[in-house]
């Protein structure tokens, strides 16, 4: 069959893809990869920034998109896809590891971002525990502590800005001297009394007490002398890998790797749409991406009729 729609991912765009979806009544199905919905969600703790629940854990809320989708009739199928193709009669053929294809007329990548890890010990240890990729997300659970921001891009400077104002003191730690950020936020951090640039160094491990962080072992990249310091907190801000692979074939992405659209969610491929943090825009969370699955799906009702 030739469905209207798929929709391949199931974070909270994907999500949100399906249930607009279903509420227009369309043929589609969404293909998930590991038979669990949420995506990067699922990594966290508590979510209190989502409007409605002031404090939900990230399984909770993808279990309770999940729920929905479901109640209204979404087919989820779990199927690793390896290969998309938009033929001449403009169908896209989708291709599956285990040899399944599905046929549609028009597809929405909602296949997120990974955020860059910095791999070393006690990263992934302490994930959820004091490591975070979020200072948005998670920067109210260290209100007066002392944490750590690693990088030196605008990401890392907006963190350590963000921080600043929730955190008694945030160490701003770089690997070089120069930073990649914009003049203006470098010039706001370095009149912020709380933020202390640590720059040549690198974060060599994140220790912890009781399972939770404690502390971070710097190096110097120009003496190599290492040093310790305690922090709650480590915000790992050096960039995000988007998992857009699969669609670099048939749209353009910039130089990042993210799919370029229109604020509509349209990519440059007529039919394929892309929704949350595969794409590109300003602000990644929950509840931008999850308002990019319902932009996406009411675009492409408009492109099926035509
Ligand atoms: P980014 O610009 O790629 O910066 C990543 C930073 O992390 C760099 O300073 C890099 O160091 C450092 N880094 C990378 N790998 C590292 C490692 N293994 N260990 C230690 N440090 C490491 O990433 P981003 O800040 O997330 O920004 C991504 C894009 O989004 C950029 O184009 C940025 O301008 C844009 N952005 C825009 C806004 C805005 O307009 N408001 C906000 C956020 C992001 P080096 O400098 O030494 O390479």
């Amino acid at each position: 069959m030739t469905y209207d729609l798929v929709i391949i991912g199931s974070g909270p765009a994907g999500l949100a893809a399906a249930i607009y979806a279903a509420r227009a009544e369309l043929q589609f199905v969404v293909l998930e990869k590991e038979g669990i919905s949420g995506g990067q969600v699922l990594q966290t703790y508590e979510v209190n920034n989502y409007p409605g629940f002031k404090n939900i854990s990230g399984f909770d809320l993808a279990d309770a998109f999940r729920s929905h989708a479901e109640s209204l009739g979404s087919n989820f199928v779990t199927c690793e896809v390896t290969g998309i193709t938009r033929e001449r009669d403009k169908t896209f053929h989708i291709s599956c590891e285990d040899g399944t294809e599905y046929v549609a007329r028009s597809v929405i990548a909602c296949t997120g971002a990974d955020h860059k890890r910095l791999g070393i010990p006690g990263e992934e240890e302490f994930a959820g525990a004091g490591v975070s990729y979020c200072a948005t997300c998670d920067g109210a659970f260290f209100k007066n502590k002392t944490v750590a921001v690693i990088g030196g891009g605008d990401t890392a400077f907006e963190d350590a800005l963000y921080l600043s104002r929730i955190c008694e003191k945030v160490y701003l730690v770089h690997r070089r001297s120069l930073f990649r950020a914009t003049g203006s936020l470098v010039s706001l951090a370095r009149r912020a009394e709380n933020i202390e640039f640590l720059t040549d160094m690198v974060p060599k491990e994140v220790c912890g007490t009781d399972g939770m962080v404690s502390s971070l072992v710097l190096k110097s990249v120009r003496t190599g002398a290492e040093s310790s310091l305690d922090v709650s907190g480590v915000f790992v801000a050096i960039g995000m890998n988007p998992n857009s692979a699969l669609f670099s074939q048939i749209t353009e992405c910039n130089k990042e790797g993210f799919i370029i659209t229109s604020s509509d969610c349209s990519t440059q491929m007529p039919g394929l749409y892309a929704a949350g943090d595969v794409r590109t825009k300003d602000l990644r969370q929950i509840v931008t991406a999850v308002a990019d699955g319902a932009v996406a799906v009411s675009s492409l009702v408009k492109y099926l009729s035509e």
